[in-house]
């Protein structure tokens, strides 16, 4: 079978497909690929950009290891198996009144993809997935299953793995109940709110914001967490109705910007109206859901990207920096850059170890060529010791990656110990951990 990512940039031939339905038959698969003296590699939703879920050797998906294993509702954590797709997590959390603390923008993922990758939302409070990780159960590459928690270099170095550990079978998040947001999403001066972006990341729960190059003004989404009781007391707007979500999130934001994106790539003189037209044109809104409903959108607009975490004290002049640089370059970006905040975390190679983290993402039309935009900015980001997304293009290598990764060596040892023939590698595993 011939393999290709979301955005259609990484292909794969692998020498076979394989999509167990127990653990048992991960096991089973891995141990063959041994006898075989083939390479494996476990896929989600293939939404990286990157080609860390890239192989010539077993391609597994775990679509049908999805589902809830237990709910312990005293310790709030709940047990999933691994290929559970996020969009699936609210149906399976909503019956214990449960919900996950934070997510991202869409919600096709796996949650091993997620967790594998420093998947994150935005929130100041909050942490990315891996740092929402209790317990994993991870199949290695000697088929022997291992149950693993705090204290053990499985979990402890783990968590983000980029699937060069092994195959992951069960992964245990913390949980929250579940919640109301009330969101507010309005056009905002641009040069404000870089200036006070800081202040404003740490003034509310969860903010981020949208810039189309050349525009003077940001799209800024705000949320506000509410419990299900205070949400039911307090005056909040209701849910946007069906008829303005489909106008707003399906027909502007997707219909009509994949028809002046596929203008732009065509005519790109028209690029800077195209963007003032979008800018616009979003939506200007107040409302109130259910949070999974907030945090996800749907994008049927295919991009690439490429997305850095750097210290949010220096947000500011990072993010002017960036912007300035990008309307430098006269570059014809129809894309917006995305700007969103979280927590620090203590897990290893997450983007946003031991640092309160601002992310920075460009995106480029995935008919336009990506590469001129993506090395004119990343050198600002690297500049200010910032971390690239391990599922969203970059050209860092070993040495670069080890100079913003403290830890990079212990998991690379770690890697080395429980895989010693090799067989998670792919050439982004080789070029991460320098083999
Ligand atoms: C439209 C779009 C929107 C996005 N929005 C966000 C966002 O808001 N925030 C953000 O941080 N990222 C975002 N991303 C990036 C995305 O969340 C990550 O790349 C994530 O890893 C994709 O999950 P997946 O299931 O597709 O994993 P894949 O891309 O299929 O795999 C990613 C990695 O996980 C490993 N893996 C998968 N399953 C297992 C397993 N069972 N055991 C061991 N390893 C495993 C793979 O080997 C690979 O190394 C977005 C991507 C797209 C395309």
């Amino acid at each position: 079978m011939r393999w290709r990512n979301w955005s259609g940039t990484q292909h794969a031939t692998p020498a076979a497909f394989e999509q167990p339905t127990t653990e048992d038959g991960v096991v089973d698969l891995v141990l063959r690929a041994a006898r075989e003296g083939l390479r494996v590699k476990a896929v989600g939703a293939g939404h990286s950009f990157t080609p860390v879920a890239v192989t010539v050797g077993i391609l597994v998906n775990l679509d049908h290891l999805s589902g809830l294993v237990s709910v312990d509702r005293d310790a709030m954590e709940v047990t999933f198996l691994a290929g559970t797709r996020l969009r699936d997590v609210p149906a399976l959390l909503r019956p214990h009144g449960l919900a996950l603390a934070n997510q991202g923008d869409v919600d096709p993922q796996s949650l091993a993809g997620a967790v594998s990758t420093g998947t994150h939302g935005t929130g100041i409070g909050l942490t990315g997935f891996a740092g929402m990780v209790r317990r994993l159960r991870t199949v290695t590459a000697d088929g022997s299953v291992h149950d693993v928690g705090p204290g053990d270099p499985l979990y402890d170095l783990g968590r983000v793995s980029l699937g060069a550990l092994g195959v992951t079978t069960r992964i245990t998040m913390a949980v929250v109940d579940s919640f109301v947001l009330s969101a507010v999403e309005c056009a905002e001066p641009l040069a404000e709110l870089v200036a006070d972006f800081p202040a404003r990341a740490a003034a509310v729960d969860h903010l981020e914001y949208y810039w189309f190059p050349g525009t003077n003004r940001a799209h800024v989404k705000t949320n506000t967490r509410h419990s299900l009781q205070d949400a039911a007391s307090a005056d909040l707007p209701g849910p946007v109705p069906r008829w303005r979500a489909f106008v707003d999130d399906e027909l502007v934001s997707n219909a009509a910007f994949a028809a002046m994106c596929s203008l732009m790539h065509h005519v790109p003189r028209t690029t800077g109206a195209m963007n003032r037209l979008a800018a616009a044109s979003l939506a200007q809104r107040e409302y109130s859901d259910t949070a999974h409903d907030v945090f996800v959108s749907p994008r049927r607009v295919r991009f690439n990207e490429m997305e850095y975490a750097v210290p949010l004290a220096d947000a500011t002049e990072v993010l002017a920096e960036v912007h300035r640089t990008v309307d430098a370059s006269r570059l014809p970006v129809g894309f917006p850059l995305e700007v969103r905040c979280t927590a620090a975390d203590d897990v290893p190679l997450s983007t946003a170890n031991g640092r309160e983290s601002c992310y920075i993402a460009v995106h480029r039309y995935h008919r336009d060529d990506y590469r001129e935009l993506f090395a004119v900015v990343e050198p600002v980001l690297v500049a200010a010791g910032g971390r690239p997304h391990w599922g969203k293009l970059h050209t860092l290598d070993h040495d670069g990656l080890a100079a913003v990764h403290p830890d990079l060596a212990d998991v690379a040892e770690l890697r080395a110990q429980v895989d010693p023939s090799g067989m998670f590698r792919n050439p982004m595993v080789d070029r991460v951990f320098g083999i």
